[in-house]
């Protein structure tokens, strides 16, 4: 699955937006979101990040930490 940002956790800093190597990260209102349509799951915006605000866990998984 593509990267998926968990928005109680990012500060928007945009580090990931400028880490990515296919520019899929946007911010929103000072909170990045990936395009999963683009993502190529290359893991550099999730390295990127101080926060941990950044997964690949499934679906399941996010609605339990981030709901
Ligand atoms: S690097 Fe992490 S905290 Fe910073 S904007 Fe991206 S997801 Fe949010
Ligand atoms: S995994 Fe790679 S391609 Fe996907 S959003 Fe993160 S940096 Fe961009």
């Amino acid at each position: 699955m593509a990267a998926f940002i968990l928005e109680k956790l990012c500060r928007g800093c945009k580090r990931c937006v400028n880490s990515c190597p296919i520019e899929a990260i946007t911010m929103f209102s000072h909170l990045a979101v990936v395009d999963p349509t683009v993502c190529i799951e290359c893991e550099a915006c999730m390295e990127s990040c101080m926060h941990g605000a950044i997964t690949f866990r499934a679906s399941e998984e996010l609605k339990k930490n981030n709901g």
